[in-house]
């Protein structure tokens, strides 16, 4: 449908690869893998209201449609190459599009990623993007890695995203510069994919932080048929979060607030120097917040050693 909205598109997000030999235009793209790398694929569907709050801006959303996946590929440890996307729209609003193709391709740029189809239909806003990577064979981080010794790190900070959801839904004020950090966050994450790529012959496990830390760290705990042991003490928090929300709050949104895509993942104890050394290069730093043990579940301890107590739905099911 609608074919002046999809040149806007392709022109807007407009990328030359060599490995696109056609892209947008046909009934499908063709594509050569390079030779010696493994496929690596995902997609991620984003619903306004349920995804993103009613009102983000268009640009916003067309970055954050693609920060997701590249989330993603990021914690695999691939190198992102292809995108497709499937729009739905409730009407041709050719402001939307320009907007949203104009957030979505200032990320894309830097990755070289080539947008090279999609479907466009009419609905409820809905935005599924799925992207496609490079991996060497065997090199693909996975969430299945992780043993009893190895020590829990993660890059940047948490629960920013979380507190900027809760600032846009209670109309807060952003002519303040840590009001509006913490929006960004939410609206504009940064996928970690030089940190993943850095982690490929080092982390045992990893996995990025789509639903929250005890969630998203549960999963590689439950794949890897291992416990964890967090010290709350250690959970890496932005000065804006600190000085905005009060120290359970704050502790609550970094532990199981979604939507911040940092990486968590694991290494062996004798990785970690070079691991943080390489992560702080690359901007992101990487925090040690705890340790794998064996059995299962997550254990958070405060300050001083005792396990906190359960403040927050989906808290217990990790603390079993
Ligand atoms: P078809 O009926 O063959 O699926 P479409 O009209 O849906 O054709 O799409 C025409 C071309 O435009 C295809 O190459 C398709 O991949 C591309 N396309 C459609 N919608 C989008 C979109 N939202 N983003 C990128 N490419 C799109
Ligand atoms: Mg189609």
């Amino acid at each position: 449908m609608e074919f002046s909205l999809i040149d806007r598109i392709r022109d807007l997000t407009a990328q030359a690869r060599d490995d696109v030999r056609l892209g947008i235009g046909d009934d499908a793209a063709l594509l050569a893998v390079p030779p010696g790398q493994e496929l690596a694929v995902a997609i991620d569907t984003m619903v306004e209201g349920v995804h993103f709050p009613v009102g983000t801006a268009a640009a916003d959303i067309g970055w954050k449609a693609l920060a997701v996946n590249l989330s993603d590929l990021a914690a695999m440890g691939a190198t992102p190459a292809w995108a497709l996307l499937a729009l739905t729209l409730p009407k041709a609003d050719v402001a939307f599009i320009d907007g949203f193709a104009a957030g979505f391709a200032q990320l894309a740029q830097p990755y070289r990623l080539a947008l090279v189809g999609g479907d466009t239909t009419r609905g409820a806003l809905t935005i599924s993007v799925a992207v496609h990577g490079f991996v060497p064979p065997g090199k693909a981080l996975t969430r299945s890695g992780a043993q009893a010794g190895d020590v829990v790190l993660v890059t940047g900070t948490l629960g920013d995203a979380a507190a900027g959801l809760q600032c846009v839904q209670r109309h807060r004020r952003s002519d303040d510069a840590q009001t509006r950090y913490l929006i960004e966050r939410l609206n504009r994450p940064t996928p970690r994919v030089a940190a993943g790529l850095a982690l490929r012959d080092r982390a045992s496990a990893c996995i990025d932080v789509s639903d929250g830390l005890l969630a998203d760290l549960g999963h590689i705990c439950a794949s890897s048929h291992v416990g964890a042991e967090l010290d709350a003490a250690m959970l890496p928090r932005s000065s804006a979060l600190l000085d905005l929300f009060d120290e359970t709050t704050s502790r609550d949104f970094a532990l199981s607030g979604g939507d911040d895509y940092e990486l968590c993942f694991t290494v062996p104890a004798q990785q970690v120097a070079a691991v943080q050394a390489d992560l702080a290069k690359l901007g992101c730093g990487a925090t040690r917040i705890g340790r794998v043990v064996e059995g299962e579940g997550i254990i958070v301890r405060d300050r001083d050693g005792h396990p906190l107590a359960s403040s927050r739905q989906g808290w217990d099911h990790f603390n079993a």
